[in-house]
Order: structure tokens, then sequence, then C-alpha cells
């Protein structure tokens, strides 16, 4: 167990739906820290350079047309072993597979408007947090 960082962004879905304020009481619930953020709206190009492990999946372009419809809020976290604890915290990808109380189970409207995204490894949540917190 460690400290860590990870990265959050509050999705277009949930932003657009006046889900700041429940999704981040959760966050402070669970004993994580939000210790940076920002609200801003995605380019494509960053959107793109942001997703680009997913650049060959079928759903590249509707994601792509998703992050880039609204605002989004990006939060830098901070607690004990914060990367899997935020990861725990959001559920599954496909939030009919995520377990009851997660944010995706209470929020997500789909697979893709699934309201939250979390770094999923040390090395991802260092790259990530470097894209949005310079
Ligand atoms: P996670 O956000 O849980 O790490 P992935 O990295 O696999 O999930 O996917 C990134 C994002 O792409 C998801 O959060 C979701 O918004 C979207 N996505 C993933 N899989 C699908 C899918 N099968 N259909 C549509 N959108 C998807
Ligand atoms: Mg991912």
């Amino acid at each position: 167990m460690s400290t860590q960082q990870t990265l959050s962004i509050i999705k277009p879905d949930a932003v657009e739906r006046n889900l700041i304020g429940s999704i981040i009481s959760l966050i402070e619930k669970n004993g994580l820290k939000i210790i940076e953020a920002r609200m801003l709206q995605l380019s494509k190009e960053d959107a793109e350079n942001f997703y680009l492990i997913h650049k060959d999946k079928p759903f590249f372009s509707s994601l792509i047309n998703y992050m880039t419809s609204n605002k989004i809020l990006v939060l830098k976290i901070e607690g004990e072993n914060a990367i899997d604890e935020y990861r725990k915290l959001m559920g599954s990808t496909d939030p009919s597979n995520a377990d009851s109380g997660t944010i995706r189970k209470l929020f997500a409207e789909s697979i893709e408007r699934n309201s939250v995204h979390g770094s999923d490894t040390i090395e991802n949540a260092n790259i990530e947090i470097k894209f949005f917190f310079r």
C-alpha cells in the first residue's frame, strides 16, 4: 500500500445531467482527495490522443464524438492505493456488469456514456496527469 495519484474525468454525459456534485461526493466519501481540478471541452485532436490505445477499436470514432460533445471535469486524485481504489469505486466499463454502489452502476447510461474515466496503472496515471496538468 502506498499513496498514489490518479486521473479521473467526469465525462460529458455526467456533466450534462448535473452529476458533478454526486460523483465528487462519492470520491470524497471513499477517502480519496481531489488535489487539482480543471473544467474544459476536449478538442478532437486531444480526445484522439488521450484515447490513442483504442484507435483501432470499432467504437473509436463514436467515443471521440461523445468525449468532445460537451465539457468535462478533470480531477487529480490522491490517496492510499488511489489507482485501484478509484477503479473499484467506478465499477465495470459496462454499467450492466458494474457492482451496486459504484459510480457507473448508479449513473452510467451505457457502455460508452459511462460517466467517468479513471487511470488503470501507475504508468498510465503519470501519463494522463501530465496530459492535463503540466
Ligand atoms: P475503461 O474506461 O473502463 O478503462 P476502456 O479503456 O476499455 O474502459 O474504454 C475506454 C472508454 O471507451 C470507455 O470508458 C467507454 O466510454 C468507451 N467504450 C469502451 N468499450 C466500448 C464499447 N464496446 N462500445 C462503446 N464504447 C465503449
Ligand atoms: Mg481504460
